[in-house]
């Protein structure tokens, strides 16, 4: 695919299931809390996952989802320390070191917008060490609102001013992509492959990539 990039300054890019692979996230919320939810509550971890699923389910899309101090508080559990437990298992998906090795030695200016929470985010940079290559990195809690909704661009772009005409999206959710698109944002990528343990998924709203090699010509 061809991006234009010369018509592109701002570069935003999603981290959980876009920069990282999100089978991290997967395993630890569908085997790992589960495992340790089991534990503590004397459940078997299938009456474990059967009494979390609908919890987690009903949170989807919320800010709250992305709170560990919400989930911690919730199951009674120590979620990041839990995160800290498994981090070893963090990892930067295929060619996004490639593709951020290129934007750093280019003029664009280069954010990271994520919906993880801020001790979660850290955790993320510390293992990879990702963070040099961002201008800035904003997560959606300092503003108080997540990414799929239409103010948190608003507040994007007030303290971050860039031209919404000149700036491209990376991001593996689809409602995150609309949302970033009713406010304006003109080029729009959606990331098929978030977890490599499972099949790409396509859309028909908006371009895809597989991984970072589809866009790398022409930047
Ligand atoms: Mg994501």
């Amino acid at each position: 695919m061809q991006i234009p990039w010369d018509k592109i300054d701002t570069v935003l890019l999603d981290m959980d299931g876009t920069l990282l692979d999100l089978n991290f996230d997967n395993h630890f919320w569908n085997e790992f809390v589960p495992l340790k939810y089991a534990e503590q509550n004397n459940l078997s971890i299938a009456e474990a996952k059967d009494q979390l699923k609908p919890q987690f389910k009903i949170m989807e899309g919320q800010l709250e989802w992305y709170c560990l101090d919400y989930w911690s508080h919730k199951l009674n559990l120590n979620i990041a320390e839990l995160k800290q437990e498994v981090s070893e298992f963090i990892t930067v998906m295929p060619h996004v070191m490639e593709f951020l090795e290129i934007l750093l030695h280019s003029t664009k200016k280069v954010l990271l917008v994520t919906n993880a929470h801020r001790d979660s985010l850290n955790l993320k940079m510390d293992k990879t060490c990702l963070q040099v290559f961002f201008d800035d990195i904003i997560s959606s809690h300092d503003y108080g609102v997540p990414k799929e909704d239409f103010d948190f661009w608003n507040k994007l772009q007030s303290g971050n001013s860039f031209d919404k005409e000149r700036a491209i999206l990376i991001d593996d959710s689809s409602s995150v992509l609309e949302s970033a698109r009713n406010f304006g944002i003109k080029y729009l990528l959606f990331v098929s492959k978030p977890d490599s343990n499972l099949p790409p998924r396509y859309s028909s709203d908006f371009d895809y990539i597989i991984d970072f090699r589809d866009i790398m010509s022409g930047l």
